[in-house]
C-alpha cells in the first residue's frame, strides 16, 4: 500500500483534520489496500468511543406535504403525482408507542415543510411525548423554522434536530434548490440549532446532480468546522417524477468511503447507516456500520405512511428497515459482530 496514502489516513485520524488536498487525494483514491485500511482505522475509532454498540431510532415519517421544491425530492411541491398524506398527533403517539414497546428510546419525527403544522401543533405534539416518554430523547427533523420555533420546540422538550446542509457549495446549492432556497439560510439555521443547545445533525448527499470532487471537500471542510453531534449521508437516488429523474444515483462505495472519513474526524460523532444506502446496495447497511457508521434507523410509520414518502424511488421500507423486524436487524449485526442497544444513544463527548 502507498505510505502517502497511509499517512494521510493517519494524520486525519490523529489530528481529525486534512487540508483541502488530503481530502481530494483521498476521494479521488481507489486502490482497494488504501480503501480498506481507511475503513479499518475508522471501525477502531469507533470501537474506541461506542465499542460495538449499535444505536436505534424510530423514524416517523408524519406527513409528506411539502411547501419547498427542492428538486431532488421525491415530496416536493411541484410533484402532483405524490400522494399526499399526513398523520394526526393521536396516530403518532400510536407510532411512538408501538416504538417503544419494541424498544425504542429515540423517536424521529420527519418530514416536509407542512404549514398545517404549526408551532402549536408541534409543540402540542413534542410535549405530549416528552410527557409519556420522560426516558426518551425526541429527535425533529422538519427543516427551516425561525430561530424562536426552534427555541420553543427546545423547550418542549425536544433533543436533538436533524437538518442536512445538503452541499456546502452555495453555487452547488444554487442547482439544486430553488431560488426561494439559499445554503445561507440553511446554516443559519444549523447555526442557531446549535447555540440552542440541540444535539445537531448536519450531512449531505453523495453524487447528487453535478456534485464535483471540489464540492466533497467543501462538504468535508464544512463538517469539520461545524463539528456536528451527527452526520447523515446518503447516496442521491433519482425520484421518476422530479427534474432529476433521469440522473444516475450516488455510489455506495462513495458514501461508504466518506463515513470512515467522518469517523476519523468526528471520533464521537453519531453516524447513521441510511436508509438510502441500504436501497442502493443489499448489503450497504452492513458495509456502512464496518466502515464507522454506528446508528440504523428503522421506520416506525403506518405502512401506508411509509409508501408514500417516497423521497427517491424504490425507497426501502419493508425488512429490516420496519421497526416491527428489529430481531431480524439485531441478528444482522450479530452476524457481522456488533450489537444494537435500545437506550437513548446519546452523542458520547
Ligand atoms: N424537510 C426536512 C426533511 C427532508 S427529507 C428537511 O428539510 O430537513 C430528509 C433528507 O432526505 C433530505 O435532507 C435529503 O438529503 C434526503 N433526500 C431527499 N431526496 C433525496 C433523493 N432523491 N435521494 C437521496 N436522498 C434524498
Amino acid at each position: 500500500m502507498s505510505a502517502a496514502y497511509c499517512s494521510i489516513i493517519d494524520r486525519l485520524r490523529e489530528t481529525h483534520a486534512l487540508s483541502e488536498e488530503g481530502y481530494l487525494s483521498l476521494m479521488q483514491c481507489s486502490d482497494a489496500a488504501v480503501l480498506d485500511y481507511l475503513r479499518q482505522s475508522a471501525d477502531e475509532v469507533r470501537r474506541s468511543v461506542y465499542g460495538t454498540t449499535i444505536y436505534v431510532r424510530g423514524l416517523i415519517e408524519f406527513t409528506n406535504y411539502c411547501k419547498n421544491d427542492c428538486l431532488y425530492c421525491g415530496i416536493r411541491r411541484s410533484n402532483r403525482c405524490a400522494e399526499r398524506f399526513r398523520l394526526e398527533e393521536a396516530d403518532i403517539l400510536g407510532c411512538a408507542e408501538a416504538g417503544y414497546r419494541l424498544g425504542f428510546r429515540t423517536f424521529v419525527l420527519q418530514g416536509g415543510e407542512d404549514p398545517y403544522f404549526d408551532d402549536k401543533k408541534v409543540i402540542d405534539l413534542v410535549s405530549a411525548l416528552r410527557k409519556t416518554y420522560p426516558d426518551c430523547a425526541i429527535t425533529l427533523s422538519i427543516g427551516e423554522k425561525p430561530r424562536e420555533s426552534y427555541q420553543a420546540y427546545f423547550d418542549a422538550g425536544a433533543d436533538r434536530y436533524l437538518l442536512r446542509h445538503e452541499t456546502a457549495s452555495a453555487e452547488h446549492y444554487g442547482r439544486l434548490h430553488p431560488p426561494e432556497l439559499s445554503l445561507r439560510h440553511r446554516m443559519e439555521c444549523l447555526e442557531a440549532l446549535k447555540e440552542i443547545g440541540y444535539q445537531v445533525g448536519c450531512g449531505f448527499m453523495v453524487g447528487s446532480p453535478y456534485q464535483t470532487p471540489q464540492h466533497i471537500v467543501q462538504d468535508l471542510k464544512f463538517v469539520e468546522a461545524f463539528r456536528p453531534h451527527m452526520v447523515g449521508i446518503g447516496p442521491f437516488i433519482p425520484h421518476k417524477d422530479t427534474p432529476f429523474g433521469s440522473f444516475e444515483a450516488g455510489s455506495a462505495q462513495e458514501t461508504i468511503k466518506l463515513l470512515s472519513i467522518i469517523r476519523l474526524m468526528l471520533p464521537n460523532v453519531l453516524l447513521p447507516a441510511t436508509t438510502a444506502l441500504g436501497t442502493i446496495a443489499g448489503d450497504g447497511r452492513e458495509k456502512g456500520i464496518l466502515a464507522g457508521a454506528n446508528v440504523i434507523m428503522p421506520n416506525l410509520s403506518p405502512p401506508d405512511a411509509r409508501k408514500k414518502y417516497m423521497l427517491y424511488n424504490d425507497k426501502l421500507s419493508a425488512g429490516e428497515e420496519a421497526a416491527e423486524h428489529l430481531l431480524e436487524l439485531k441478528r444482522s449485526m450479530v452476524a457481522i459482530g456488533y450489537e444494537i442497544v435500545t437506550d437513548r444513544g446519546d452523542y458520547k463527548g
